[in-house]
C-alpha cells in the first residue's frame, strides 16, 4: 500500500481508567502544534452498535458529534483539545465491526466462504482503522485501542493492529503503551513487574510497543527507566513518564517536557511543519489556575454520582470558566433529594443553577421545584435540554396556571403536554441512533441573552433529544413573559427559551456543552458565569 499517512496505535494495559483518552489528545495537540493535521479515532471493544443506548452510569456520558454519531466521551476530549470536529468515523465498537459483517454475509458478499474472525473481522476492523487517512486530509491518524491487552474481547482489535504493521510498512506504524508503575508505600518502591507483564502479552499478541507511556504517582528514577526498557525491549528514551497532573489541560505541556512528540516523529521519520509553542494553550492555562473570582454552580441532575455522566458540562465549565477568570465551584446534587421542603436549604448557596439534561421521570419534581427557585429568586438559571424542558413545564403549571402541565415523556396522558413527541418519532420503534441527533440551524431572536451571548443571529448546535415545545401553547406562554427566542428556522422548533423579566434564565433544546473546545468557549456558559458572578456580587 504506497502510504503517506502515518498512523499511530494507542493500546493500554495493567488498568483501565489511564486516561489513554487524555494521552490521545495530548499527543494530537502537540502534533498538531508542529504543524501536522491529526484526527484521533477511538476503538471500543464492546457489543452495542454505539454508547447511545447505554444508561450513563454504564459508560459515563454519551457524546454527540455534528454529524449526529452517538459516541464514546473520548471523542469530546479529542474535539476539546484539538479544536478539529470528529464523526462517525472516529468511533467504531465491536458491535458495528460484527454488524457490517454480518451484512456483507447476507448480501451474499463472501459467496462460498466460511466467515470468520479472521480474517473477514479483523479486515473489517482494518478498513475502518484507514478509512478516515484515505483522502489524504490528515497526516496523522491516531487510534486509541478501549479496554486492556488481554481482555478476551479486545482480542481481535490487538491482533488487526499487528497486522497492520505489514499493511502500512516501517516508518508509517507506531504503538504506543499506555501503562501504570504502581507505588507500593510499605516498600517505598516503585513496581514495573504489572508494565513487563502487560508488554509480554502485547508480545505474545506479536506486538512490540514502540513507545512506553508510564502513569505514575513519583516520578521514575533512572533506573526503573532503565529496567522498563531493557524487559519491555523500548529503548531507553522511549519510556515517558506521565506523571498525574492537577488538570487533564496540563498533559499536553507535561508531555512536551517529556519529549513524547519529539520520540514520535524520530520513529514516523517525520520533522516539524513548523513549531508554535503552544501559546494560546499556556494563556488559557494561565487564566485557568489565576482566577480572580468564584462562583457556586449547582448541576442538578439524577446521575450526579458518576460525574462523568456530565463530562461536557463540566468541561465546558472549565473552558467558559478560564475564559472569564473564574473559578467554577461546580456541585453536582441530585435532583432525586430535592423536594419542595428542602430546595431553599439545599440551594441557597449558589449563584448559579443549571438543570441537566436528562431521561425519564426519576428525579423529575425535584428539578421542578429546582427551576421555581431559580426562577423566583431571581437565580441565574441555565437549562440544557430536558433542563430547559424542564423550565417550560414549571412555567406553565406556576404561572400559567395549567396544573398538571407535563411533558408526554412524564405523563402521556397530561391535561396539558407542554411538552410532546416529535411528530417524525412518533413512528419510530428501535431505540439506538433513531433521536433528533447532530447539529440543527438556529435562529435568534435580536436583543435576546442568547443572541447577545452569540452576537450573532445564526448558529447551529448540536442534539439529542425526541421531545420538543408544543408550539400550540406558545402564544400562551410567550404572552405570560417566557418567549421563544431561538428557534429551527426551517421547522419552527422551539430551541431556545428565555424569561424577559429575570437576570439571566436561559434554558435550550440543544446541547451547547458538545461544542466547547479550549480554544472556543461557548458563549452561553460565559455568559451564563458572568451572570453568576453579577448575582454574587449583588
Ligand atoms: N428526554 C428528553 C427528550 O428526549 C430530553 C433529552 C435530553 O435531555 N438529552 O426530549
Amino acid at each position: 500500500m504506497a502510504q503517506s499517512t502515518k498512523y499511530i496505535f494507542i493500546t493500554g494495559g495493567v488498568t483501565s481508567s489511564l486516561g489513554k483518552g487524555i494521552i490521545a489528545a495530548s499527543l494530537g495537540k502537540l502534533l498538531q502544534s508542529r504543524g501536522f493535521s491529526v484526527t484521533i479515532q477511538k476503538f471500543d471493544p464492546y457489543l452495542n452498535i454505539d454508547p447511545g443506548t447505554l444508561n450513563p452510569y454504564e459508560h459515563g456520558e454519551c457524546y454527540v458529534t455534528e454529524d449526529g454519531a452517538e459516541t464514546d466521551l473520548d471523542l469530546g476530549h479529542y474535539e476539546r483539545f484539538l479544536n478539529v470536529q470528529t464523526s462517525q468515523s472516529n468511533n467504531v465498537t465491536t458491535g458495528r465491526i460484527y454488524n457490517n459483517v454480518i451484512t456483507k454475509e447476507r448480501k451474499g458478499e463472501f459467496l462460498g466462504k466460511t466467515v470468520q474472525v479472521i480474517p473477514h473481522i479483523t479486515d473489517e476492523i482494518k478498513s475502518n482503522f484507514y478509512k478516515l487517512g484515505e483522502d489524504g486530509k490528515f497526516d496523522v491518524v491516531i487510534t486509541e485501542i478501549g479496554g486492556c491487552v488481554g481482555d478476551i474481547e479486545s482480542l481481535p482489535f490487538i491482533e488487526a493492529v499487528r497486522q497492520a504493521r505489514w499493511d502500512l510498512g516501517p516508518g508509517n506504524f507506531l504503538v504506543i503503551h499506555l501503562t501504570l508503575i504502581p507505588y507500593l508505600k510499605a516498600a517505598k518502591e516503585l513496581k514495573t513487574k504489572p508494565t513487563q507483564h502487560s508488554v509480554k502479552q502485547l508480545l505474545e499478541a506479536g506486538i512490540q510497543p514502540d513507545i512506553l507511556v508510564c502513569r505514575t504517582e513519583h516520578h521514575l528514577p533512572q533506573e526503573v527507566k532503565k529496567k522498563l526498557a531493557l524487559f519491555c525491549n523500548v529503548q531507553l528514551n522511549s519510556v515517558i513518564e506521565a506523571m498525574d497532573a492537577d488538570s487533564i489541560y496540563d498533559v499536553p505541556l507535561l508531555m512536551k517536557k517529556e519529549k513524547l512528540d519529539e520520540r514520535v516523529l524520530a520513529k514516523l521519520k517525520l520533522s516539524s511543519k513548523t513549531n508554535t509553542d503552544l501559546e494560546n494553550w499556556k494563556d488559557f492555562l494561565g487564566r485557568l489556575k489565576n482566577p480572580t473570582q468564584e462562583v457556586t454552580i449547582g448541576l442538578i441532575g439524577k446521575y450526579v454520582s458518576l460525574p462523568d455522566s456530565y463530562k461536557s458540562i463540566i468541561e465546558s465549565f472549565t473552558h467558559a470558566g478560564a475564559a472569564v477568570e473564574c473559578n467554577v465551584n461546580l456541585k453536582l446534587i441530585s435532583s432525586e433529594e430535592l423536594n419542595v421542603d428542602n430546595v431553599e436549604t439545599k440551594l441557597k448557596e449558589l449563584d448559579g443553577i443549571l438543570v441537566a439534561p436528562g431521561f425519564g421521570e426519576r428525579g423529575f419534581e425535584g428539578k421542578i421545584e429546582t427551576v421555581k427557585y431559580a426562577r423566583t429568586n431571581n437565580i441565574p438559571f441555565f437549562g440544557i435540554c430536558l433542563g430547559m424542558q424542564v423550565a417550560v413545564i414549571e412555567y406553565a403549571r406556576n404561572v400559567l396556571g395549567l396544573s398538571g402541565a407535563n411533558s408526554t415523556e412524564m405523563d402521556p396522558n397530561t391535561s396539558h403536554p407542554v411538552i410532546g413527541l416529535m411528530e417524525e418519532q412518533k413512528n419510530i420503534e428501535q431505540m439506538g441512533g433513531t433521536m433528533r441527533l447532530g447539529s440543527y440551524a438556529c435562529e435568534l431572536k435580536k436583543g435576546s441573552k442568547s443572541y447577545l451571548a452569540y452576537g450573532k443571529s445564526k448558529i447551529n448546535e448540536r442534539h439529542r433529544h425526541r421531545y420538543e415545545f408544543n408550539n400550540a401553547y406558545l402564544e400562551q406562554i410567550e404572552n405570560a413573559g417566557m418567549i421563544a427566542t431561538g428557534k429551527n428556522p426551517e421547522t419552527g422548533l422551539v430551541e431556545i427559551m428565555e424569561i424577559k423579566n429575570h437576570p439571566w434564565f436561559v434554558g435550550v433544546q440543544f446541547h451547547p456543552e458538545y461544542k466547547s473546545t479550549v480554544l472556543n468557549p461557548q458563549p452561553l456558559f460565559v455568559k451564563f458565569i458572568q451572570a453568576a458572578i453579577d448575582y454574587k456580587l449583588k
